[in-house]
């Protein structure tokens, strides 16, 4: 059935068991995010193999899906009010920056006979979610640790979402000097300093000194073997953990522009093309209902996109025309978003491969 997106699970495995490595020598322990790939259970279990600690992910349809696994799970996103009660239910931890959304928590938790864990999350110039003032923070740390059916496990950031605000050790000393003021205050010990995502691995690999950090939150550096605040390669990682694979329905030699008048295309934009002749074209039967077209790379690179539509994809194949025919099946890597699109997509089938 195709689309297909395969997943290797030696891959994934090899760098699951390098990245959680790295961490492991630092001491730093890893929420493996599951939100890419949709919590598949099958492709999560690669991640409990490795030995990761928590689970996390941004949906609680997601979370749902790992009910039957023991191991700790976390809600990425900022808890709807209304949905407080799945929360609890469905995650043990999750971040938070408002204290009346601890407040919903913790009574939901003594409702259900639940504990939950927090994290408090401060903003540090990404502007995406956290609170922004660090004496509002304290103040707001503090009276969560006062809240029952609730611990306050440990306060975080986000980096490189909204902002592309990249990590440093500078980000990291703000948040242990929040931690330090939080303990003095209250006498009650903060243990973990989430400090961030794949963009904060550089922070960590090749550290000389123990750093404050006791977890990070890794997605994209697990699927695509690649840190995310330079976009430099993991040695000893693989990219191409998933592969999306398309069936080719036509194959024809067309003109590079369109004939005659020309108005807007199924999108309502005018398209532009740039006239190289003649070529051999290949359209393949996946479509933006799939996937953001632009987000996928054809592995033979002779091959290249010309554009698509909901339903079809084509492809200029000039260069390599005698090797593909009706019926053939064109490889395609994918970035991460492009990951998430047809993890998403109900038409693309999901097949885990070794
Ligand atoms: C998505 C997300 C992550 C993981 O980010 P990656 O770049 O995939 O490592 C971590 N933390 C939060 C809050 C997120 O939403």
């Amino acid at each position: 059935m195709f689309p297909q997106v395969s997943i290797n699970r030696a891959k994934l495995s090899e760098n699951i068991r390098v990245i959680k490595g790295a961490l492991d020598l630092v001491g730093v322990e890893v929420a493996a995010v599951t939100k890419a790939f949709g919590a598949h259970p099958d492709i999560a279990n690669v991640f409990v193999e490795g030995g990761v600690e928590v689970l996390a992910d941004s949906r609680l349809e997601n979370l749902a899906k790992l009910v039957s696994f023991r191991t700790k799970k976390m809600l990425l996103r900022l808890p709807a009010l209304s949905e407080v009660d799945s929360v609890v239910r469905f995650a043990d931890i999750s971040l938070v920056s408002h204290l009346e959304t601890a407040q919903h928590l913790s009574e939901s938790a003594g409702e259900q006979g639940q504990y939950h864990g927090l994290i408090l999350m401060m903003d540090l110039g990404d502007l995406r979610e956290g609170i922004f003032c660090s004496s509002t923070f304290i103040e707001t740390a503090l009276a969560i640790q006062k809240l029952p059916n609730l611990s306050l496990e440990g306060v975080g950031a986000n980096f490189c979402c909204v902002g592309g605000l990249i990590p440093s050790h500078n980000e990291v000393q703000r948040l242990n000097q929040l931690v330090l003021n939080i303990e003095e205050r209250s006498h009650i010990s903060v243990r973990t300093i989430s400090a961030g995502n794949s963009s904060s691995l550089h922070l960590i690999c090749g550290a000389t000194s123990a750093t404050p950090i006791t977890q990070l939150r890794i997605g994209e550096a697990f699927l695509l073997g690649r840190e995310t605040a330079y976009g430099k390669r993991i040695p000893g990682t693989y990219s191409d953990c998933f592969t999306l694979h398309a069936e080719i329905i036509e194959k024809q030699r067309k003109p590079s522009v369109p004939v005659g008048e020309i108005g807007t295309d199924g999108f309502g934009n005018k398209p532009s093309f740039v006239d190289n002749g003649e070529h051999w074209r290949a359209i393949c039967a996946v479509g933006r209902q799939d996937v953001d077209l632009s987000q996928l790379t054809p592995v033979d690179n002779r091959i290249s996109v010309v554009g698509g539509s909901s339903d079809h994809l084509i492809l200029n194949i000039e260069a390599c025309s005698d090797d593909y025919g009706l019926g053939d099946i064109v490889d395609f890597s994918l970035s991460y978003s492009g990951i998430l699109g047809v993890m998403a997509s109900p038409y693309v089938n999901k097949k885990i491969i070794q």
